[in-house]
């Protein structure tokens, strides 16, 4: 059972900055991610944050 991380840096889009900006967000469950096509390293999560299912996106290896 791989270690269940407490938080994720999340990498979410400002459409007011125009800018990426990393969000925090809280883990209360994990349920596994997505891999890059290209990379292979995780390009999304699925957790449970604050009671409800989203999917947590954060910058994979080709993302600079
Ligand atoms: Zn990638």
């Amino acid at each position: 059972m791989p270690e269940t991380p407490k938080t994720i840096e999340s990498t979410v889009w400002n459409d007011i900055k125009k800018c990426w900006e990393s969000v925090i967000i809280p883990v209360d469950e994990y349920h596994g991610f997505t891999e890059c096509r290209h990379c292979q390293k995780p390009i999304s999560h699925n957790v449970k944050s604050e009671g409800k299912f989203k999917v947590v996106w954060v910058k994979c290896a080709c993302t600079k």
